[in-house]
Formats: C-alpha cells, structure tokens, sequence
C-alpha cells in the first residue's frame, strides 16, 4: 500500500512528492503521459515559487536555468505610462523568475529521481475510485488495483479524479482570449516585462531564457486563431514589432475561467493545485499557488497532523489570486479610443505615488503576505 498516492507529474504533483521524500515520506506518482509536455505554459515564477523550488533542494538549478526579470514597464501609444521596479520587494527574490514549464518539470522530475527513484510512475493513467474507508482509498491507475493511505489529486484543470468523486468545479469561463507566441527577442529590453495598451487590447511580452521573448495578445473571444502569423500580425499592427513567422518556437491560444470547488479534502482524498482551483494565467500565479498547496499539505502529512483548515486557507488564497488576476485581465481589454488617454494619465498618477508603486510590486509578485520561510 503506498502512503501517498499522487496522480499527476505536473510541477505541482511532483513538488509534494519531493516534499514527501525531503521528509522521509514514501510517496508514488501516477501519470498518464510518458513524455514531458513539449508546451510550455507557465513562464513565471513569483518569489514564493521560487523559495519553494529551494526548499526542494532546487534553488541554484532553477536560477541558473531562468532569467530573471526586475522590473515591468507600461506603454501607451509609444510612450512609457508606468514603471514597476520589482527591487522594493526585497528579500532573497527581488525578481519573477522567467522558466518555462516544462523545464521546471524535467527539473522537478530529476529531483525526485535522485531522492526516490522510482516514485514516478509513467504511463499510468487513473481511471477510477474504487472505495474509500477512513484509513485508506483504493484506485485503479495504469490498469492496475492499488492501495494508499491518503490519495492526492494533482491532476489539472480537467482532473479525472475530482470528476470521479462528482465534485462540482464551480465557476465560469471568462470572456478573455488571448493569442502567444515565443520568438528570438529583438526588443532590447533585457529583464523587462513589457505590457504595451492599445485600443484593440494588451500586448505583453516576457523575457525567457536562451534570447527568446514571450509575446501575448489579448484578442477577440470569438477569434479562433493561434498561428504565429496571426501574433506576428497583431504585434506589427498594435506595437510596431516586426517579427518573423518562421521563427516562431511555439504559438497558441488559450481562454480564461475562475474556478474551484467548495473544499479540497473529502475524506481520504485531497485535491491540490489546477485540480482544485483554476484561475487566469494572466499575471502568472497559477504554478505559486499550486506549489504553496503542496509545501502546507507536505507539512500537514509529514507530520500526520489534522488536515483541518487546509482547504479554507488554501482557497482563499486562491480567491485572492483569481481577483488579482480578473484586475489584471480589466487593464488589458480594449477601450474606445477617446477613454485611453484619461486611462494613460490615471495609470501614470498611480505609477508615480512611491506607496501605491510599492504596494503594487508586493501584490503582483504574490509577497505582500512574505515568502514561505521553511517546509
Ligand atoms: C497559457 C498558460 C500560461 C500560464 N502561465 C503561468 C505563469 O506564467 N505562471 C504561473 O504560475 N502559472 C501559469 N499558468 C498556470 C500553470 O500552468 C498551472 O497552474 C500549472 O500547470 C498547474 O500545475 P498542476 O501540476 O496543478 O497541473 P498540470 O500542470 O495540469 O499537471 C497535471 C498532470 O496530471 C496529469 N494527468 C491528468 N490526468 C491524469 C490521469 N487521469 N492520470 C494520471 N495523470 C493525469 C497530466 O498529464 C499532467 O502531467 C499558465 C497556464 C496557461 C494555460
């Protein structure tokens, strides 16, 4: 019988197994694919999540494998509207860490190959709750009967096992779009995060490791597109940038929602991460919420302590992040042109007030409330 069954080797399934392992914890990974995605989603990593990755024993690979980006900058018809500069947060961070997700999983994967070879079971899809009692689950996963003390659902957006115990996802689907595509960078804005407004909708652009940029484009809901020459028309038309189709590395588009469900533990099975809560990519604070579950569960089974309260806390969280990230989604969306300027001065105002620009820094980067301290 495992102890901790997980299913999923997301960034957040394979963060608590480690966790697990860190603590002399036997914990079995169970996952559908085998092979790593090629797709990367998440890019940014906000200090919390990157204190996690150290308290994984991740901390110089994950760096040295990123690029860190210091400051953001707001432009408005050619012209910078705001600055954020992310070095009034402090702290051993000052900085989003720019890793794209898939590294950070093949980096979590080797982690926990060198703790506990083994753990990760490939190519093992669950496919069913069988029983429940109160010491222990059983699932099939792999097409195989196994046995776990305490079953932890990492398992995304579309988690089999949340639909397997009929556990409503409540929310709804938010009428933002947006297209994205990683090309060679050309801006000359190094450890620079650009959001550049206009009329049509935001465009934002991130640096990532190896001189390559992210670019966003908020588009239409009812635009179906995703080509790189339909991002690499957008930025022409609303930024200038003139890039190369061909050099696109990835492009695709992806829609928003906000939801979760009404408790992450029922019973012996507790549900973390996108599993258990959804919120916009836009401001990137998916992955920090989802490796926050698994440092506070990790703690909470280690140590065979009551899981009380754990879900309260871990869905507020996530309610805070789902309202940051709606606030962030309300800046980008398009506005008559003759409201833009009025918009522009109102953002330079705020920008330039040193307490809102710091208090703004805090809440972006997800530290207003500090960064977790130890595991
Ligand atoms: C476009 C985009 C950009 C984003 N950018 C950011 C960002 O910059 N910063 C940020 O913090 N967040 C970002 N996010 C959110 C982030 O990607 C997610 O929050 C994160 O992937 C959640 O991790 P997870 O481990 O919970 O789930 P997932 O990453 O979805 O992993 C789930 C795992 O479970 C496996 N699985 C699924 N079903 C089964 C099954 N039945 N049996 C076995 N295995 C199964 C899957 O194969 C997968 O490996 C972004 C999301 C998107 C869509």
């Amino acid at each position: 019988m495992d102890e901790v069954a997980i299913i999923g080797a997301g960034p957040v399934g394979l963060t608590l197994a480690i966790l697990l392992a860190q603590r002399g914890r036997k914990a079995t990974v169970y996952e559908k694919r085998t092979e790593l995605a090629g797709h990367s989603r998440a890019i940014g990593l906000h200090p919390p999540a990157q204190r996690i990755l150290e308290l994984a024993g991740l901390g110089p690979r994950a760096q040295e494998s990123g690029v860190p980006i210091r400051r953001g900058i707001g432009m408005s018809a050619g012209r910078i509207i705001g600055t954020m500069d992310f070095a009034v947060i402090g702290g051993d961070y000052p900085f989003v860490l720019s890793l794209p997700q898939q590294v950070t999983e093949s980096l979590l994967r080797e982690r926990l190959a060198e703790l506990a070879p083994g753990a990760l079971v490939s190519g093992a899809e669950f496919s069913g709750l069988l029983a429940q009692s109160p010491d222990g689950v059983e699932f099939t996963a792999g097409g195989t009967a196994h046995r776990a003390r305490w079953l932890v659902a990492a398992d995304g957006v579309n988690s089999s096992v949340r639909r397997s115990l009929g556990v409503p996802f409540a929310g709804k689907d938010l009428s933002d779009t947006y297209l994205m595509g990683d090309f060679p960078d050309t801006t000359q804005l190094p450890h620079t995060a650009a959001l550049f407004l206009h009329p049509a909708g935001i465009v934002e652009s991130f640096p990532l490791p190896g001189s390559l940029r992210r670019w966003v484009v908020r588009v239409d809901g009812q635009d179906r597109g995703g080509s790189a020459a339909e991002v690499v028309d957008a930025l022409c038309h609303r930024v200038g940038f003139v890039l190369d189709a061909a050099s696109c590395t990835m492009h695709s588009r992806f829609t928003t929602a906000n939801r979760q469900v009404a408790s992450m533990v029922h019973g012996r099975v507790v549900m973390l991460g996108d599993a258990a809560h959804q919120i916009s990519p836009i401001g990137g604070q998916g992955l920090s919420l989802g490796f926050a579950d698994a440092l506070e569960l990790a703690a909470r089974l280690a140590s065979h302590a009551s899981l009380a309260g754990f879900s309260e806390t871990r869905l507020q969280a996530a309610r805070k992040a789902g309202s940051r990230a709606q606030l962030n989604m309300m800046l980008g969306r398009p506005l008559p042109r003759w409201l833009a300027p009025a918009r522009d001065v109102l953002i330079s105002r705020l920008a330039s007030s040193q307490r809102i620009h710091d208090g703004a820094a805090r809440s972006f980067t997800m530290t207003a409330r500090g960064v977790p301290r130890s595991s």
